[in-house]
């Protein structure tokens, strides 16, 4: 089975809140909730995806993303494999203006359960819960 590597990131604002964004229309998975980011490019470092997809998605400059994921999505969808690292952010330049028409919503990591995740996010939420509270 083809592996995917997908990158994501939990931008944590002051008030301790976690971004999420609406998978838009036309894509797979349209209308759940997931942690921004994409996929790799060939040969790009996971920590450049993330720069390189937070800035396309979402206008924003991540400067300092944490230095080691928090943890792993570890999904077999039907056609790949996705492995994907979370990354936690908590600073980053400009403000959050999503590019692709997607909504966006700034949760509490404890009410992140109440939105439809795709597989392979929904599992990132509890050890969120367990670092934010
Ligand atoms: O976002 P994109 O469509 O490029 O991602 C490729 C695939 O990776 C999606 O169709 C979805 O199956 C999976 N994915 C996911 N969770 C994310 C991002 C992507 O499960 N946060």
């Amino acid at each position: 089975m083809k592996l995917l590597l997908v990158v994501a990131c939990a931008l944590v604002d002051a008030d301790n809140r976690v971004l999420i964004a609406q998978r838009p229309e036309g894509k797979q998975l349209a209308g759940l909730w997931e942690f921004p980011g994409g996929k790799l490019d060939p040969g790009e470092r996971p920590e450049e995806a993330l720069i390189r997809e937070l800035a396309e998605e979402l206008s924003i400059a991540v400067k300092a993303p944490c230095l080691a994921p928090l943890t792993f999505a570890s999904h077999a969808y039907d056609d790949f494999h996705l492995l994907m690292p979370l990354y936690v952010c908590r600073k980053w330049e400009g403000f959050v203006a999503p590019t692709e028409g997607q909504a966006v919503k700034w949760v509490r990591a404890r009410d992140l359960r109440q939105y439809d995740m795709p597989p392979a996010d929904a599992p990132l939420v509890s050890p969120l819960i367990d670092l934010l509270g």
